[in-house]
């Protein structure tokens, strides 16, 4: 059987569809912030799967976890409890300051679930009229790639070609509560929104914007759901990117991390009046809040209540950004780090760099070259990091990575940029 990058690559693209573009490289094992391909070769992760692996490739407590549990028990479906079940959510429901979860399994079955449970709460208990509920979300919004997630997205290659669109959103300006504040009507049940647009470019709103979305939320009696999929769970710094500005959200979508980059997981996470409205029969999932996906939650939970992690994140972070940022300026930096000629003539190629904790978008010139060259750059000196939106590199390394990592990454960034 063929072993090699080359041949592994023409395999996949013959027999799967291509609805990515991955970079050209073929992992084959992973230990914290390292993968290494099936040549041998070794890059520093500094995607995390998408923010799925906070904890490092292999952690080892969530591996126990995962390793004991699929001994014992791996699925009953919800048609029994099961022993695993209690703790994951009570634990969960602790972590976020809630009453209630309600476990899927990927993150869009997790944001329709928010729809679902955010439509029947307005018919129920705020008395909206029978399927006349809109929810306001986002422009740039990413929430996922099902039917109705889709129907308001704003990006064209994600909706169009799949009408016709699920009706009931309306789109507003991303970071600005006053458009939100225009857009709630009597039938708005709620507002639906990433505290940190991820996929977007690592977009930070400004600040007290959360604070002002929660003001309104209570004014017009609408609920706040803080899709936390990418960014929640240790990623920002705090456990929840809406702690920093002190934001309780009345719904926590959560995903990605909370299945410690080994099987999906995903809940919201809620008080009992907002999803005590949900029946017998009326939502599921067979997979859902199965044995295995409990035991591993149960371990990520875990490893947030120390705090370890969002401190890593926090303190890293810091570095990070100040290191990027002194990347900023017209290209022309070949010199060493640190050596500068005319105040402000020797930077890489950077425009911006936002985020917050280990999470960073880094705008280049787009005059220089497209972030998927600068990411093929970066791979060929050992970084794995992925663009997006043309221009846009995103790094979200795993939250074990170290301060001399990090360094190595930048520099490796300035040598990719110098490159173009
Ligand atoms: N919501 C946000 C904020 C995301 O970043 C993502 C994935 O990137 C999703 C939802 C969708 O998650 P999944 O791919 O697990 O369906």
């Amino acid at each position: 059987s063929p072993q090699t990058t080359r041949d592994l690559i023409e395999l996949s693209e013959r027999h799967s569809a291509h609805n990515y573009h991955p970079l050209p490289v073929v992992v084959r094992e992973a230990r914290g912030a390292w993968v290494t391909d099936v040549e041998g070769a070794r890059y520093l992760d500094c995607l995390a799967g998408y923010s799925s692996l906070n904890f490092g490739h292999g952690n080892p407590v969530i591996l126990r976890a995962a390793q004991e549990q699929l001994q014992r028990l791996t699925l009953t479906s919800r048609a029994f409890f099961h022993d695993r079940f209690a703790a994951f959510c009570q634990g969960l429901a602790a972590l976020c300051g809630k009453d209630m979860v309600l476990p899927m399994n990927t993150g869009a079955e997790a944001v329709e679930t928010a729809i679902k449970v955010a439509r029947k709460w307005g018919y129920e208990v705020k008395g909206v009229t029978a399927d006349r509920a809109n929810i306001v979300v986002m422009e740039d919004n990413f929430h996922g790639r099902t039917t109705t997630i889709v129907s308001f997205s704003t990006d064209p290659d994600a909706r169009d070609g799949f009408g016709p669109a699920t009706p009931g959103f309306r789109i507003v300006k991303y970071g600005s509560a006053e458009a939100i504040r225009e857009a709630i009507d009597a039938d708005t049940v709620a507002v639906l929104l990433e505290p940190i647009q991820g996929e977007a470019g690592v977009l930070v709103p400004p600040a007290g914007y959360l604070t002002q979305v929660r003001e309104i939320c209570d004014e017009h009696d609408v609920l706040f759901i803080a899709d936390e999929i990418q960014s929640g769970l240790g990623r920002t710094g705090d456990t929840f990117a809406c702690d920093h500005e002190g934001v309780v959200p009345d719904m926590y979508v959560l995903g990605k991390a909370l299945g410690g980059g080994v099987v999906p997981v995903s809940a919201v996470v809620a008080d009992a009046g907002v999803l005590g409205v949900i029946k017998p029969g009326q939502h599921g999932s067979t997979f859902g809040g199965n044995p295995l996906a409990c035991a591993v939650g149960e371990a990520v939970v875990g490893l947030l209540a120390t705090g370890e992690f969002q401190a890593r994140a926090r303190e890293l972070g810091a570095l990070l950004h100040e290191r990027l940022r002194g990347l900023i300026g017209p290209a022309g930096g070949h010199g060493e780090e640190g050596e500068q000629g005319e105040q402000g003539e020797q930077g890489h190629g950077v425009v911006a760099v936002r985020g917050r904790g280990l999470w960073a978008g880094v705008d280049i010139d787009p005059s220089l070259g497209t972030g998927r060259e600068v990411c093929e750059a970066l791979m060929r000196r050992g970084v794995l990091a992925k663009d997006t939106h043309g221009s846009t590199i995103r790094l979200a390394p795993p939250l074990v990575v170290s301060e001399e990592e990090l360094n190595w990454a930048v520099d490796r960034l300035a040598e990719a940029l110098a490159e173009l």
